[in-house]
């Protein structure tokens, strides 16, 4: 069987703008296309504009550019892509695979996690009370291959785990909308951080419940700061200098154990990505992030 053609993306939600640890996600991702003469995308993720702030989606999309990190086609937005997201939940509650919940997370918590209105059975109609939509898992032991971690095992649990899909405030949840914008893509291959690595199985799930077959994945790990956390607006990781993009793109390189030689750290961003194209080895990113 031949493989479809490579497709990647990068796919940010706008919550600040892109720091060096999207940084260097970014370019994992657009160096796995670039090697395998595949195509990349971007694609906005601003699903929740509370936690958005509205500038910050123009300096994402300005700080690619900096780093000359240029797509293959316009970017996505998925804030435009809302039909979309409610046909798949109409077509996963009509097959039995989501269900309206009005429990609140206090209700779930004092339950360990079941349902105290047994929302899964279906009975919740549309009316007054405020309700989310969640999507209905199937117990598994999912093993399933990331192509740089190996191996992986994790276990799937029917209502205690089932993610909402649709939030009560109105808000389409990331766990549908980055599988049906995947699936819409035709993303072949997912490189991003290790951080969503523990939503794979869960988004298997829904790939399949919408009667996609899932892509590859590959999870690199998370750049920590100085105080071992992840880079993120939440530990006030700083925004990146985009009139510094050549040094930036030659620390992300570090970063992915590239180990670019020094005297490229002087080099024009153009000729940085050039050798990082022809140098990329997967297998020398640190299995542990520093
Ligand atoms: N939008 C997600 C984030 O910024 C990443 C989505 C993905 O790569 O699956 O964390």
């Amino acid at each position: 069987m031949t493989r479809a053609p490579y497709r990647g993306r990068f796919a940010p939600s706008p919550t600040g703008p892109l720091h060096f640890g999207s940084l260097v996600a970014a370019l994992a991702s657009y160096l796995e296309a670039r090697t395998h003469h595949g195509q990349w995308f971007s694609r906005i993720e601003d699903l929740d504009p509370l936690r958005e702030p509205p500038e910050a989606t123009g300096q994402i999309l300005r700080s690619l550019e900096a780093h000359e990190l240029f797509a293959d086609e316009p970017v996505r937005f998925q804030s435009r892509r809302h039909d979309a997201y409610q046909d798949a939940i109409k077509c996963l509650i009509t097959q039995g695979d989501a269900y309206r919940c009005i429990c609140s997370r206090k209700q779930l918590q004092e339950n360990n996690g079941r349902h105290p209105n047994h929302c899964r059975d279906g009975h919740i109609r549309p009316g007054d009370q405020p309700f989310a939509i969640r999507f209905a898992l199937k117990d598994e032991e999912s093993h399933w291959h990331d192509q740089l971690l190996g191996p992986q095992h994790q276990t799937v649990r029917a209502e205690l785990d089932d993610p909402v899909i649709l939030r009560k405030e109105g808000f389409y949840a990331y766990q549908l909308a980055v599988v049906v914008d995947d699936i819409d893509q035709c993303i072949t291959d997912v490189v991003r951080g290790s951080d969503l690595l523990d939503m794979t199985a869960q988004q298997q799930q829904i790939y399949r419940a919408l009667g996609a077959l899932p892509p590859r994945w590959l999870h690199i790990p998370v750049i920590l700061n100085e105080q071992g956390q992840k880079l993120s607006k939440q530990t006030h990781a700083p925004a990146l200098d985009d009139e510094k993009a050549a040094r930036n793109l030659f620390a992300a390189l570090e970063a992915l154990g590239q180990e670019p030689p020094g005297s490229l750290a002087r080099e024009p961003v153009e000729h940085i990505l050039k050798w990082a194209v022809g140098h990329w080895r997967r297998e020398a990113i640190h299995l542990t992030s520093r």
